[in-house]
């Protein structure tokens, strides 16, 4: 049998090797109780207690504060575009944005088509989101009902160097490519969102964490199934929740808090990053196109300048092992999404390779 690759997808992604060992050890009888997590009832005493074990465990190793609730709701990223304003946005409906890439645009677009009185306070589009732009309390608008951003941009590969300070507005921040990978003070956000499919679970539920006092404002006649509210009064299972993505996610955190948690997993991203990045700048044939301070250390963007030599770099690192690195579909050239559950020997496989590219195909 072939080896599993060194996969370098921008989501879904890896997961880590022993978390997906135990999985699948449980995955017929899980821990002896004669059913599958797979089969098992949300409503059962055995599903409860993963549910609960996986948000005490966030709570633990992100250090979420009391007045904070963890809920976990199905429709990905792409849905928390829309049941954020509707939740928030509900005094004046005004709505401020930084757009620093396709998924802040995509969370503008959408606030946009819902009505909603919308301002992009600062962009980078104009230089290719290639930086993020800094932004002043005083940029925004007083009575804005929240500000949004997304805190790593997955396609573009940035990550804000700083929380902008929105004084007394909520700051909303997407961090479905970051969370998870260094610690962050959640008491600065009136929500954190993430997809989880990039750095925490298989995909189709997203975790939303948010501030007690921001819950129970949304207007009445919305959808039911987009008022955090139920989600918060009901646990997380006000219907049938991703019962088996949640286990895995469980798992996964986990897996971070026996290894050490965020901050040790913050130290492996940057030594991997940095030897990444290091490589690069350093090869005279590879260019990291983003601006040094507002790299990311999860999505690691490069070209050579060269369309049908990077075709050929992508495929031919898929045949060495080493899987989809190509650049998202919008911008193109390449992408190390280097989450953590990419080991640092994938980190030195790639670079190996690249030089070996870089030998064979530099004029
Ligand atoms: C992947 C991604 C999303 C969208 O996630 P879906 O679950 O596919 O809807 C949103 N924001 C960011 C930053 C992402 O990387």
């Amino acid at each position: 049998m072939k080896e599993r690759a060194y996969n370098f997808s921008a989501g879904p992604s890896m997961l880590p090797e022993e978390v997906i060992k135990d999985v699948a050890d449980n995955l017929l009888n899980y821990h002896e109780c004669g059913e599958s997590v797979m089969e098992m009832s949300h409503r059962s005493a055995e599903f409860k207690e993963i549910l609960a074990d996986a948000e005490a465990t966030l709570r633990d190793i992100m250090n979420i504060p009391d007045n904070y609730k963890v809920l976990f709701v199905q429709g990905g990223g792409t849905l928390q575009f829309a049941m954020v304003p509707l939740n928030l946005a509900v005094n004046t409906g005004k709505i401020d944005f930084i757009v620093t890439g396709n998924w802040a645009k995509k969370a503008y677009k959408e606030a946009v088509k819902m009505g909603y009185d919308t301002k992009v306070v600062a962009s980078s589009e104009e230089d290719t989101f290639t930086y993020i732009p800094e932004v002043k309390k005083e940029d925004f608008r007083p009575d804005a009902d929240y500000v949004h951003i997304c805190y790593n941009n997955t396609i573009y590969g940035t990550h804000y160097p700083y929380i902008p300070d929105t004084g007394d507005i909520p700051l909303v921040a997407d961090m479905s490519s970051c969370i998870l990978s260094e610690e962050i003070d959640v008491t600065k956000f009136g929500i954190i969102w993430a997809g989880v499919q990039k750095n925490v679970a298989p995909s189709g539920v997203a975790v939303v964490i948010i501030r007690e006092d921001l819950l129970g404002k949304a207007a009445a006649d919305i959808p039911t199934y987009l008022d955090y509210k139920i989600h918060a009064d009901n646990d997380s299972a006000y219907n049938t929740p991703n019962t088996f993505s949640i286990y895995v996610a469980g798992e996964v955190f986990k897996y971070l808090k026996r290894n050490g948690g965020l901050a040790a997993m913050n130290k492996k991203n940057v030594a991997k990053a940095t030897k990444l990045y290091d490589y690069i700048d350093g090869s005279g044939y590879y260019k990291a196109p983003v601006r040094k301070e507002d790299r990311s250390l999860m999505n690691v963007v490069f070209v050579i300048g060269d369309k049908d030599v990077e075709k050929k770099f992508v495929a031919e690192a898929k045949a060495a092992g080493l899987h989809n690195l190509g650049g998202h579909r919008s911008i193109g050239g390449m992408r190390a999404s280097i989450y953590n559950a990419m080991p640092e020997e994938g980190i030195d496989k790639l670079i190996e390779f690249m030089e070996k590219f870089k030998e064979e195909n530099a004029k």
